[in-house]
């Protein structure tokens, strides 16, 4: 006799993270290694959060606000939503789990692109819905495709803008497109984890408006990218008072930490951070997209924080080789990986340990 497990879990692969940078140093007896996998802030947390952080250590006996009351308080004053419009959660992953749950049964329909982030698909199999996988056109989200994907069945449909982990986005004249055309009991989940690095003005900058139109849609956001706080794992969600009620309901009663609520709202209020980790990513996109065009390296256009580019060598060799010269990087697929954009010293850093493996004679 042995126990059984439920059947939608049998073919999930647990996630892959980034290799953490002390199993490399072991590994390689390296001293120094770099990890630009997994698209964290080079330059760290604001220091206003950081110093919130130290305010609460007399207070680790208690349990954290389970309503995340102020830091919704500060979110709904600097958005002019409603607190029952702001659902926080144990970063974005958390919440695309709930999502899940909330809506999902067996045999429902869920469309969702491929490449992009593989949470999407991992909960979606673990309800037992149906996965109605698009592929990306040109590696970028191809919408038109994914409005003919709908059917009577489909219930939920995830979007990724910018997408992660092409870097590519679509345009805020392709997304009104598409939700005039999605029925308004098919579910949106509208992931905008970089939306703070974008830089071109066709993007759906001012995504809030959308909570007006669309009663379908959940806007998700996160702390753990231009906010640098991936450690404490806290996001949020912007959507009706009606859909995060529901959420509510399944929701574990304290998953936000105190010490993730209290940076959260210090991260908010650090504009200077926020204006040089921008700063500091654009510098350093310009820096490697010329550096690529010198090698000959196709990339894709980035409106994030990485760059998905093309090394024409199998992806998992060159990750390898990259290892043992002590740089992390993300391996994707075929002959594609995924590079975080750093400092620029790090970015250097990369160009020149990159150079050397794929031309190790010096040759361009
Ligand atoms: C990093 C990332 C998240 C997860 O963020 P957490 O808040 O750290 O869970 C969600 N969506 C996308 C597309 C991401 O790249």
């Amino acid at each position: 006799m042995s126990v059984q497990y439920r059947p939608q879990i049998k073919d999930l692969v647990p996630y892959k993270p980034g290799k953490p940078i002390e199993d490399v140093k072991r590994k390689y007896e390296l001293t120094e290694v770099i990890k630009l996998a997994s698209n964290e802030n080079p330059l760290g947390a604001s220091p206003k959060a950081q110093k919130a952080i130290m305010s609460i250590l007399n207070n680790l006996n208690l349990y954290p606000d389970g309503n995340c009351t102020d830091l919704r308080a500060v979110i709904a004053k600097k958005l002019s939503l409603s607190i029952n419009q702001i659902l926080p959660s144990s970063g974005s992953d958390e919440m695309i789990d709930q999502i899940a749950k909330t809506f999902l049964n067996d045999g429902d329909e869920v469309i969702l692109a491929d490449v992009t982030f593989p949470r999407y698909l991992t909960t979606t199999k673990m309800m037992g819905a149906v996965p109605v996988i698009v592929p990306l056109n040109n590696f970028t989200y191809d919408l038109v495709a994914m409005k003919k994907a709908i059917t009577t069945k489909t219930r939920l449909i995830w979007l990724c803008n910018p997408n992660n982990p092409t870097g590519t986005m679509f345009t805020e004249k392709m997304l009104i497109d598409f939700l005039d055309f999605v029925p308004k009991n098919v579910v949106v989940v509208y992931d905008e984890a970089y939306n703070e690095y974008v830089t071109r003005d066709d993007f759906p900058k001012d995504s809030i408006k959308l909570l007006d139109t669309y009663p379908n849609i959940l806007i998700l956001r996160t702390f753990s990218k231009i906010y640098g706080l991936a450690a404490l794992r806290v996001g949020y969600t912007l959507a009706s008072e009606g859909i995060l009620a529901n959420i509510n309901r399944i929701r574990g009663p304290f998953n936000v930490n105190t010490a993730a609520q209290v940076a959260a709202i210090a991260a908010l209020s650090d504009d200077d951070f926020l204006k040089k980790s921008f700063d500091v990513n654009l510098e350093g996109k310009e820096y490697l997209y010329s550096a690529f065009k010198k090698l000959g390296i196709w990339y894709a256009p980035s409106e994030t924080n990485h760059i998905f580019i093309d090394v024409k060598k199998d992806c998992q060799k060159v990750f390898e080789s990259l290892q043992r010269k002590g740089m992390i990087i993300r391996p994707m697929y075929k002959t594609y990986i995924r590079v975080s954009i750093g400092t620029m010293e790090q970015n250097r850093l990369f160009i020149t340990t990159l150079s050397e493996i794929l031309h190790p004679c010096g040759k361009e």
